[in-house]
């Protein structure tokens, strides 16, 4: 197993305190790792500083090559980063082979593409005697701070549109799923100059706080807590750095009184329980129409109950365990509140499960209310909760009301009724009679609390690089 960081293209020991990284379907440790003293941190920053001007001066064609082969090298080993991911996760082996890996080799590959046909305004005479160009050049060092819920998948969502705009990144996995960037960071030496890609671990607090805090870094992009959003950009404030912010989410879902229910259930059942529901976009807060409430909640129940996890034979397993106890006990805590209110009914799961590891029951609290904090906070676990609405208006107001803005979906059969909806809607995406469903051309990413900034599509690109422009008077 690979366990050193990457720093200026050599492997390196941190120096600091181990942490424990642990198999989340067993409880037990792995192995530990170092976390980065803050000199070794700094030193990452000014090898990404120092890389910088030869990277940023390479051609997109060249930049695409490099990625290319950055794509085929994850495709080969596959099987390799899929255990592993599956090993310190706990996700089931099926669901990062069959689905995580081929959308983040698809992911470098499709900024190998995007990086070679960039837009701009047509370059011209728009003073007299004066011709006008832009120019989209990358901003310098980015400081990439990724969470645990899709390691390998965060990796190349905040590497691949930041090298291939020509910038130099440090990264820094979650503390608590660093095992396949350091994979990576094997891969990517084998592949990359020196310094373009530095990987560093370590907790937020002590080498993410570092490396938001560095003035040489223009840039920092981190997917994680709100919380830890507002502290970036704090420290963004002091050098005027760019931020680009993924903050988690609490994703609606209008289910009108025409919709196919048996297509919602098996949608939710799916969407709102992948990754043991540790996802910002996780269909979590259901709005049903009176008109279908009953049924839906019967059937929604008797589906979620079937949701295989736990197996001994993990290819049978659907969903995999929270990610540690802490994140388990915080789950468990918002259902046991819940359930302390009479109005709100935990029609299944709702349980701790499983002697050892850190897993729960797939949970549907129904009878929920807006103000209910179920309905209000993200659990980021396999709970989702049902309220009853009448009244369109109502439905649209409540799926609104919420700190969170980044992804939505609407279940009917009219077309115009899910387009009026969707235009309502504001949040970041909007799924018609679907939810989840991401592909590397189109952008993900939030509004309000959510954050701002996307990941995937031309749009990340963008955010990645800087619009110049360049005049000559003649
Ligand atoms: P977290 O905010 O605790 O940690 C995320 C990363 O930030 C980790 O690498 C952590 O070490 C680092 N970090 C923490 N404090 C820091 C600090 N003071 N300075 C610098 N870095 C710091 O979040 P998490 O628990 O790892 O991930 C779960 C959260 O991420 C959820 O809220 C989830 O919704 C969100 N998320 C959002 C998206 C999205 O696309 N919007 C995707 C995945 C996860």
């Amino acid at each position: 197993m690979d366990t050193q960081m990457l720093i200026d293209g050599r492997f390196e020991k941190g120096t600091e305190i181990e942490e424990k990284i642990l198999n989340p379907k067993t409880g037990e440790t792995i192995l530990e790792l170092p976390e980065a003293s803050l000199a070794q941190v700094d030193a990452a920053v000014d090898a990404a500083e120092k890389a910088f001007d030869s990277w940023s001066a390479t051609t997109p064609s060249q930049r695409a090559a490099y990625l290319l082969a950055i794509a085929d090298a994850i495709e080969k080993d596959a099987a390799g980063f899929a255990t592993l991911e599956s090993l310190n996760c706990g996700k089931p082996i099926n669901a990062v082979i069959n689905d995580e890996i081929p959308a983040i080799v698809d992911c470098w590959r499709f900024f190998a593409g995007a990086v070679r046909s960039l837009h701009a305004p047509v370059a011209g005479e728009y003073l007299p005697g004066h011709t006008s160009m832009v120019r989209r050049d990358p901003i310098g060092v980015i400081g990439s701070i990724a969470p645990w819920n899709y390691p390998l998948m965060m990796m190349a969502w905040k590497l691949a549109p930041a090298i291939a705009g020509g910038n130099t990144v440090v990264f820094k996995p979650s503390e608590q799923t660093p095992l396949t960037a350091l994979k990576m960071a094997k891969l990517l030496a084998d592949i990359l100059p020196a310094g373009v890609v530095n990987v560093v671990l370590g907790r937020g607090e002590s080498v993410g706080n570092c490396l938001i805090n560095n003035p040489k870094i223009g840039m920092v992009s981190i997917t994680g807590d709100i919380a830890t959003g507002k502290k970036v950009l704090a420290a963004a404030a002091k050098t005027v750095k760019r931020t680009h912010l993924e903050l988690g989410g609490k994703a609606p879902v209008i289910v009108y009184d025409d919709a196919d229910l048996e297509a919602v259930v098996a949608g939710i059942r799916t969407f709102g329980f992948y990754n043991a529901g540790q996802d910002c976009t996780a269909a979590c807060r259901i709005y049903a129409s009176d008109k279908v409430y009953d049924r839906f909640v019967a059937d929604l129940a008797s589906a979620v109950s079937t949701l295989k996890f736990n197996q001994a034979d993990d290819t049978e397993n659907e969903i995999g365990p929270l990610i540690s106890k802490r994140q388990r006990d915080r789950v468990e805590s918002f259902v046991t509140r819940a359930s302390e209110h009479k109005h709100m009914e935990i029609v299944t799961g709702g349980k701790v499960a499983g002697e050892k590891g850190f897993f729960y029951t797939p949970t549907v609290v129904a009878g929920a209310l807006q103000d209910d904090e179920i309905v209000r906070r993200e659990v980021f676990g396999p709970v989702v909760s049902v309220t009853r609405f009448s009244e369109t208006d109502d439905a649209i107001a409540w799926a609104n009301d919420s700190d969170y803005g980044l992804a939505s979906s609407v279940w009917t059969k009219d077309i115009s009724r899910a387009m009026k909806t969707a235009a309502r809607l504001r949040y970041g995406c909007t799924w018609i009679n679907t939810h989840f469903m991401l592909c590397n051309e189109m952008p993900h990413g939030g509004l309000k609390q959510s954050g701002y900034g996307k990941d995937m599509s031309v749009y990340a690109l963008e955010d990645y690089t800087a619009v110049r422009h360049v005049m000559i008077a003649h």
